[in-house]
């Protein structure tokens, strides 16, 4: 059932679980849960349509690297209604996954490890047992291709041992043909389920925590309108899938004011704010290697496998290197380009047609950095709300791993003769990247409290029932698509959540 918080005419009665966030995270674990019987709120702050006056929540301060400017007119939007251009996170039933593109990539089991070279890199998790699993599942229900068979596939393989004799490897993603709309994928739940209650119009503004003197206990959110409204929603255990920013403002602005929020003993909320930082100007002329393969890199009709290209482990161990990946996108021959070339074959031909050379992006993964973070700044947004202070940093580190790994992927894909790079006057750097509008890092997951906002379980370490499902819980962010491991991690904690009782 979706109902508005407008015309809410009683107090819901308390749930087993509240989600707060209806994007793929949220939706996932509430639909999953709902499914098995557990009574389900889903707060959501948007509304079926777009509302510009919801979406201005969202609003924030920048106070380091500044994130690209989000230009309504700007080209990589255009698959997309004019309103909804250039944003890069969605408040409206269905989140993000209203505007994504839909590019499903895992994460490696090294992306796991942790790099000596890498200060505070490492997930507590287990590629085998934590992720592989939901993956797989996630990859059965949604109907992707199968991941690990594609890297079997005799071309991938042969690509894959011709660029690991250059130090190189190579990684494959899935392309949906149609992006994954959460509103669209579980409507037929969220309007049918006799388990399942859909709260829109409603922003969770608080958490709410009981405090038995023993343990910090969450009982539920308040939740207010833009038009007035207020409602409080109880249940068993709350489930924060707001996305990396609003997930650890709702945190900072929860619990007593004097402890900082909750779960922020560490001072670690809002820390280690992580994106991709992603070029985009780049070019590849493609070399014998792409020509030979190049079907393996057309990039539609969609839906496909493709590949991505990187630094393999050893030379980014050696050279104390993050991972950073391209992606290589064709571009075709058009008439004047047929005409100058004569008599010529082009330097490459696949399914679409004679490729002129290849669009390169450049997707870099950011050192984790402390003092990269969000936090509450003194403006108020329109519910009266702390708007967030977002200081994006990126560190030497970060300068020094970008331009070495363009060093050596431009000697090495060239030498393997997948082509030649050439990014003009402007290569990667802290300076010439934007954002990916991959917003990670922010309740980081770790072993200890010490070290992190959530444990292994997504639970926020100090208060009982309280878990976050999304990027937010990232230790890094070392694969340029974060939603498909954010997909694999709801669907674990949904797991979690239907096997462990809640305490109280
Ligand atoms: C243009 C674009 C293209 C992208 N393409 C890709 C891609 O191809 N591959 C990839 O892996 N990733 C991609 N991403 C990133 C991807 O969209 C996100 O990783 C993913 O959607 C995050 O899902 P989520 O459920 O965690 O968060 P969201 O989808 O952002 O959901 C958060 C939800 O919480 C709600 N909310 C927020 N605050 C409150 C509150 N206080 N109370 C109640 N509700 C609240 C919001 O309204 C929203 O519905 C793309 C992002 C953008 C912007």
């Amino acid at each position: 059932m979706i109902v508005d918080i407008a015309v809410l005419e009683r107090p819901l009665p308390p749930a087993d679980l509240v989600v707060v966030g209806s994007g793929i995270a949220g939706c996932e674990v509430a639909v999953r849960l709902a499914r098995r019987g557990h009574r389900v709120v889903l707060v959501e702050s948007g509304r079926q349509d777009f509302d510009p006056r919801v979406q201005a929540l969202n609003d924030v301060v920048h106070r380091g690297k500044e994130h690209r400017s989000l230009d309504p007119a700007a080209p990589y939007h255009r698959y997309l209604d004019p309103g909804l251009r250039g944003v890069s996170r969605v408040r409206r039933l269905g989140g993000t996954s209203s505007v994504w593109t839909g590019k499903w990539k895992h994460l490696q089991r090294s992306d796991l490890d942790d790099r000596p070279w890498v200060p505070e890199s490492g997930w507590p998790l287990d590629f085998d047992t934590d992720l592989l699993p939901h993956y797989r599942s996630a990859a059965r229900d949604y109907g992707f291709g199968d991941l690990e068979a594609e890297a079997r596939r005799p071309a991938v393989q042969e690509i894959g041992e011709r660029l690991a004799q250059h130090g190189l490897k190579a990684s494959s993603f899935y392309w949906e043909e149609r992006p994954t709309r959460t509103a669209e994928r579980f409507g037929v739940d969220m309007r049918t389920s006799s388990d399942l209650v859909v709260l829109v119009g409603a922003t969770a503004t608080e958490v709410l925590v009981e405090d038995d003197g023993e343990d910090v206990v969450a009982t539920g959110v308040r939740c207010r309108s833009l038009e007035g409204h207020e409602a409080l929603v109880e249940g068993r255990r709350v489930v924060l899938a707001a996305g990396a920013l609003e997930t650890a403002r709702l945190l900072l602005a929860s619990g007593p004011a004097r402890a900082g929020g909750l779960g922020n003993a560490g001072d670690l909320v809002g820390r280690f704010y992580t994106d991709h930082p992603k070029h985009h100007t780049g070019r590849l002329h493609p070399g014998p290697l792409a020509a030979r393969f190049a079907t393996e890199l057309q990039y539609g009709p969609k839906p496909r496998f493709c590949l991505c290209f990187s630094l393999d482990d050893a030379t980014q161990r050696r050279e104390e290197l993050l991972e950073h990946v391209v992606y290589l996108q064709p571009t075709y021959e058009r008439r004047r380009d047929r005409l100058r070339r004569a008599w010529r074959p082009p330097a490459a031909r696949d399914g679409n047609g004679a490729v002129r050379d290849y669009r390169v992006k450049f997707a870099a993964e950011q050192a984790p950095h402390r003092a990269s973070r969000v936090q509450l700044g003194q403006d108020r947004d329109a519910l009266g709300q702390r708007v967030l202070e977002v200081d994006w940093q990126l560190t030497d580190h970060d300068a020094r791993s970008m331009a070495r790994t363009v060093e050596l992927l431009e000697e090495r894909l060239h030498a393997c003769g997948l082509g030649t790079l050439d990014f003009g006057d402007d290569p990667p750097s802290p300076e010439s990247t934007t954002d990916a509008a991959h917003q990670m890092g922010t309740t980081r997951m770790a072993a200890r409290a010490q070290d992190g906002v959530v444990d292994t379980d997504c639970r926020v370490f100090g208060v009982e029932g309280l878990y976050v499902a999304g990027s937010a819980v990232f230790p890094t962010g070392p694969s340029y698509s974060p939603t498909f491991t954010v997909l694999a991690l709801a669907r674990r904690l949904a797991d979690h959540l239907a096997a462990v009782p809640a305490r109280r």
